[in-house]
């Protein structure tokens, strides 16, 4: 019988840190331009040409690295990782190697789980190809030498879920931190995972690299998929190959591309173009009295000052957006810090999910709209359960709560005389109904209450009609 095996999941996660310019020369690094126009004779990788590391870019490797609790290098070196690729100019990319900005960091995820983390390096970012469908590829050299911190994990992550958790821990870490925009459409945030079984004796297995995942989902469906795919390997008796292998996720299957190459196939050698430089103490000192307030400790502050429950104020705090959303809508209605907590991590999340929208932003539901739905209910104009089609229906049709609920004369009537005339209406049209209740059959009360809602379009409050209902009857 085989043995129970254990995954051993290390994520690699690549950032895009957002300074104007490149990482080693002056050319822009905006987005969307047209291609090969934002190219010089440095990030072109042409002869007798000199980088000089842009200083921004070691500040924000120094943010982040300090962000996640990593000691800093006291000497920064760059190395040259040889290797042959058309998107790459020089035939090689400046990394980092054995000395890494930032090392023996973690990060501490929301269920208890500690995810150490091995290094951050800077690293430049190569070309992108462009694969045309009548054939032939062409380059793009805009993002060649635009500036990258590479975050790796020690292999500690033992699931998907795990996995799934960190990134969104990383992600809300990182946009706090203000050093990138975080987006994984732009290519602004992207992970590669590292994957092996290991047996219940500790035998570590053959690892596979996945790559080209292109969301936080996409890394969990993979990392499945590669556990399920390496276990069944092993079952049958077939050995796990150390490769890279590409994540296809239409087909939600990993595919293998090539041998894993060893790290000295890429032959590194210091860069001799950059000069080692030490660190200033003090430069790094300052850094961290400028580190701003961090997710754990925002949900720590939530707890404080709006009397949230951890697990809310942890939730809130997940994402920058909506951990900003919730703070403007609790300083318009402080009364309501837990009930705008709930409407967020309850209803406004399960539309995030549903409509897959990445951030709260997405939804056009401004603070502003959601403090009015609490308002509405607060004054008695919708019950709590109107307003959740109330919420859907301004999310459809991007009106406000309001005039949602104007514009489909929705308010719960709890004018006790206008109840009072349908109830009458009522009474003298169901007379049958109104002589079984007053043989004391309970179940027609309903009936009655049910005919009354009906003439009143659902708007009036079920509890005062039905107190309406059994006082004229009682009476008359
Ligand atoms: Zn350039």
């Amino acid at each position: 019988m085989a043995s129970a095996r254990i995954p051993v999941i290390g994520l690699e996660v690549h950032l895009q840190m957002k300074t104007a310019s490149k990482i080693f020369c002056g050319c822009s690094t905006q987005f969307g331009a047209p291609p090969n126009s934002q190219v010089c004779p440095v990030c072109l990788g042409l002869p007798g040409v000199l980088p000089v590391l842009n200083h921004q870019v070691f500040l924000y490797g120094v943010r982040v690295s300090l962000a996640l609790g990593c000691r800093i290098q006291s000497q920064i070196v760059f190395h040259r990782k040889n290797y042959f690729y058309p998107d790459l100019p020089k035939g090689y990319q400046i990394s980092q190697y054995n000395l890494p900005l930032g090392t023996a960091g973690a990060v501490d995820l929301p269920s208890g789980k500690k995810v150490r983390i091995m290094r951050a390096h800077l690293e430049e970012d190569a070309g992108k190809l462009l694969h045309r469908p009548e054939g032939g590829s062409l380059v793009d050299l805009n993002r060649a030498g635009v500036p990258l911190l590479e975050i790796v994990t020690e292999p500690d992550l033992e699931s998907p879920e795990q996995a799934y958790e960190y990134l969104k821990t990383l992600k809300g870490i990182l946009e706090s931190l203000d050093v990138s925009d975080c987006d994984m459409e732009k290519g602004s945030l992207r992970c590669d995972a590292n994957i092996s079984l290991k047996t219940d004796e500790g035998k570590l297995g053959t690892r596979s690299e996945i790559k080209n995942l292109n969301s936080f989902r996409s890394v969990a469906r993979a990392i499945a998929y590669e556990i399920k795919r390496q276990g069944e390997l092993l079952d049958e008796g077939g050995k796990v190959v150390q490769e890279t292998r590409l994540w296809d996720d239409a087909k939600g299957v990993t595919q293998g591309m090539r041998s894993k190459e060893f790290a000295h196939d890429y032959r590194y050698f210091p860069e001799p173009d950059l000069v080692p430089f030490a660190v200033a103490e003090k430069e790094i000192e300052q850094a961290r009295a400028a580190l701003p307030e961090l997710p754990r400790q925002r949900a720590e502050r939530f707890v404080r000052q709006y009397s949230l429950s951890l697990p809310d104020a942890v939730g809130l705090t997940s994402s920058r957006s909506t951990a900003d959303y919730y703070e403007a809508s609790v300083k318009k209605r402080p009364a309501a810090s837990k009930v705008l907590a709930n409407w967020i991590l309850g209803d406004l999340a399960r539309e995030i999910n549903e409509r897959n929208a990445d951030r709260i932003e997405a939804l056009n539901f401004g603070p502003e709209r959601l403090v009015e739905l609490v308002e509405l209910i607060d004054s008695g104009k919708i019950s709590g359960k109107m307003a959740k089609e109330v919420l859907i229906e301004s999310l459809n049709s991007k009106q406000s709560p309001k005039a949602v609920v104007d514009a489909k004369g929705l308010s719960q009537v709890t004018d006790k005389e206008a109840i009072k005339v349908a109830a009458r209406e009522v009474i003298q049209e169901q007379p049958k109904a109104v002589a079984d209740f007053k043989q004391g059959k309970q179940t027609t009360l309903m009936f009655l209450v049910g005919q009354l809602m009906r003439k009143m379009k659902g708007a009036a409050s079920p509890a005062l009609s039905q107190e309406v209902l059994k006082e004229l009857i009682e009476k008359g």
